[in-house]
């Protein structure tokens, strides 16, 4: 159980994809056993080393499709040729009562969403890469995508970027450690920060 028995907060973590954030969320959860990862719903397909429940909760576009018609997600967007990602309610509404913190990791849109739905209560951080050509090169080193997805994320990179000043904070990841530094300053001091709800 959380130290605490106070219900816990949202810490949103934003990046174009291949900016680093998946890597920064894991770092954080090593560090803080009081945040708690938000699973999220998708409907694409499983990368290798993925599990069903810790990485995504894997739905063919049918049990998704139920899910958004019983009203069971917080926020879902459709993107990368149709396919679908969204945050269950239960999912999330567990952990914060239980005084969690629950980090999401999800796009730009879902977390202003998320952001609006739970004001104070949630952290927005937007974090951008360096540049274009670091974003490229780290897409490609990752060896997840092939040049059509490749060309895909890019564009969004560029859509997403364009949102970022609507965050609480905006934190460039060029090199890791000074990166996780701050991000991790910011998150101590609002997991500190009493809210009256
Ligand atoms: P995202 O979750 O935003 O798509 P990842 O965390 O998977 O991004 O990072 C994309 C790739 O870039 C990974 O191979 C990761 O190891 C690498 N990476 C992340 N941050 C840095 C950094 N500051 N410098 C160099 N490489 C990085
Ligand atoms: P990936 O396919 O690389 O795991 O994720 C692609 C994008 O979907 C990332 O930007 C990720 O943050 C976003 N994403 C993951 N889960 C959710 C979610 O529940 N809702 C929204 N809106 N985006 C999500």
């Amino acid at each position: 159980m959380p130290a605490s028995t106070k219900r816990g907060k949202i810490i949103i973590l934003v990046a174009p994809s291949g900016a680093g954030k998946t890597t920064l969320a894991q770092r954080l959860m090593s560090e803080f056993p009081d945040i708690r990862f938000s699973v999220s719903a998708t409907t694409r397909p499983p990368r290798p080393h993925e599990v069903h429940g810790k990485d995504y909760f894997f739905l063919t576009p049918e049990k998704f499709q139920q899910a958004i018609d019983r009203n069971e997600f917080l926020e879902w967007e459709e993107f990368y040729g149709g396919k679908r990602y969204g945050s269950l309610i239960s999912e999330v509404e567990k952990e914060l009562e239980k005084g969690y913190f629950v980090l999401f990791d999800i796009e730009v849109k879902g977390a202003l969403n998320v952001k609006s739905q739970y004001g104070d209560e949630a952290l927005a951080i937007f974090i951008r890469p360096p540049s274009d050509a670091v974003l490229v090169e780290r897409l490609t080193n990752r060896g997840t995508e092939n040049a059509e997805s490749l060309q895909l994320r890019l564009e969004r990179a560029r859509m997403e970027l364009g949102y970022a000043d609507r965050f609480d904070h905006v934190i460039i990841n060029d090199d890791l450690e000074r990166c996780y530094n701050e991000l991790r300053e910011l998150v101590t001091t609002f997991m500190n920060q009493t809210t009256t709800y």
